[in-house]
């Protein structure tokens, strides 16, 4: 690598906190409705770096775009977003949310990590460029979206509407960083997911029990009864058709899984369990955590809950549902398969609100960009990268991966005590001295994998 940005990356660090502070300190919490002067600074922050830039607006927050030529004509896309989670409960934080403050080699505030210490670092590596060289190693576009904690709610519209300009041979995604082994972990995809609601209403108003218990129907085990139409305790999901487009574990898909850390006993000790669904172990407990498709219910409500006994018969109950997908799986699929399920179930009573869904994404881990991207890292941390071939979580990289054709990997300044979206967020100085360095060297190498594709 070359070690003039190396060292104009170590010298700067400070430059790139003060980035980091005046970032954080612009609110975007974008379930609040804030993030419109947000896009204005980070728009500023990438014409400072040479870069054409344009706030494009949506219904919602709008996208920030930017672009600056470089020596090469390969083109790196980078994906980020300035948007971040409400900061509340504000009593727990030990600082205020919305001003950095460094403490003991850490950096806290809400958007330290996710996702606006990513955007600071790679601003920092931008800079490194710039000072040395005069000039980028290749030809750099750079998308911030400011609804990502919303479900980019238009990332996918903007897009669709402008992959001309998006068009790039790779892509480098949001965010990334060093595992609970202190190795630095990749990943090549996401998992898609689906968000629903069901809603049984068995009358206007709820009833006693003793009047009503014999003769009507009740909301609460009408619901329980679909839900168990839905999933049953062999953990298959019994909607018609639900896996058909699940692709299995391949040869090295597998392989990949088996180079990835034993998490069993931390797991079990983290959540307090003493067994895992159908007593997975060892390669098959790692092949179920990601490849195995979902039907979660994250809440459940009816009747009465309070202390003691109430002796009612509820008239309405509801239960909310996401379903992690894996590749080619797609949200709105699986969603009239679960009503057409529901009604030939005899639930079609059964009220479904869609709250929400992303389709799953997937590279290619051969792709030479993926493996670029490994590579670097293992050069600059001097451990083995481990490569997770998907993550069990979602985000917005279908349209890129799928419609536009660019592959996306990872990199970043995160660690697991990082605690995004909760009280005193933060990360470490010294990872965002290692994230900014890896991608420095990955961009510096680019130009060399981008013409193998
Ligand atoms: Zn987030």
């Amino acid at each position: 690598m070359d070690e003039r940005v190396r060292s104009y990356i170590r010298e700067h660090l400070d430059d790139g906190m003060a980035e980091l502070k005046l970032l954080c300190a612009s609110r975007s919490v974008s379930a609040q409705g804030e993030g419109r002067e947000t896009a204005a600074l980070v728009a500023e922050r990438l014409s400072m770096r040479g870069m054409e830039t344009r706030i494009a607006s949506t219904p919602g927050n709008p996208v920030v775009f930017g672009e600056a030529p470089g020596r090469s004509d390969a083109t790196l896309l980078i994906y980020n977003h300035y948007d971040v989670q409400p900061a509340e409960p504000l009593e727990l934080w030990d600082s205020p949310p919305f001003e950095a403050t460094v403490r003991g080699g850490q950096v806290f505030a809400r958007g330290a990590d996710d996702n606006k210490g990513h955007i600071a670092s790679r601003l920092l590596m931008l800079d490194a460029y710039r000072a040395v060289h005069g000039e980028y190693p290749c030809r750099i576009k750079w998308v911030i979206e400011g609804e990502e904690e919303i479900g980019s709610l238009h990332l996918a519209d903007f897009v669709h509407a402008n992959a001309d300009l998006i068009a790039a041979d790779g892509c480098v995604w949001e965010t990334g960083g060093v595992d609970p082994y202190d190795h630095p972990y990749l990943y090549l995809g996401l998992r898609g997911i689906l968000y629903v609601e069901l809603r049984c209403k068995t009358g206007t108003l709820d009833a006693h029990s003793g009047i009503g218990g014999s003769i009507f129907p009740n909301a609460a085990w009408r619901l329980v009864w679909a839900l168990y139409a839905i999933k049953g305790p062999d953990e298959r999901i019994r909607i018609s058709g639900f896996y058909d487009a699940a692709w299995p574990a391949t040869e090295t898909d597998l392989a990949m899984l088996e180079t990835l850390p034993e998490e069993e006993s931390y797991l079990k000790e983290q959540y307090g369990l003493d067994r895992f669904l159908l007593n997975a172990t060892g390669l098959e407990l790692k092949r179920r955590a990601l490849f195995e498709p979902t039907a979660t219910v994250c809440g459940l409500s009816s009747g009465y809950q309070g202390p003691g006994s109430k002796t009612v018969l509820p008239a309405e109950a509801v239960a909310k549902m996401d379903f992690r997908l894996v590749p080619d799986m797609h949200p709105d699929a699986v969603f009239d398969a679960l009503r057409r399920h529901l009604d030939a179930n005899g639930f079609d009573d059964i009220e479904l609100a869609h709250l929400g869904g992303e389709p799953p994404a997937r590279v290619d881990p051969n792709d030479p960009v993926a493996q670029l991207m490994t590579r670097t890292a293992e050069e600059v941390y001097g451990r083995e990268a481990h490569v997770w071939p998907f993550l069990g979580g979602s985000g917005p990289m279908h349209p890129f991966v799928h419609e536009l054709g660019i592959p996306v990997v990872a990199n970043g300044v995160g660690w697991p005590g990082g605690r995004p979206h909760a009280p005193n967020e933060n990360i470490r100085i010294k990872d965002f001295q290692l994230g900014t360095e890896h991608m420095a060297r990955f961009v510096e190498q680019f130009p060399s994998v981008a013409g193998d594709r």
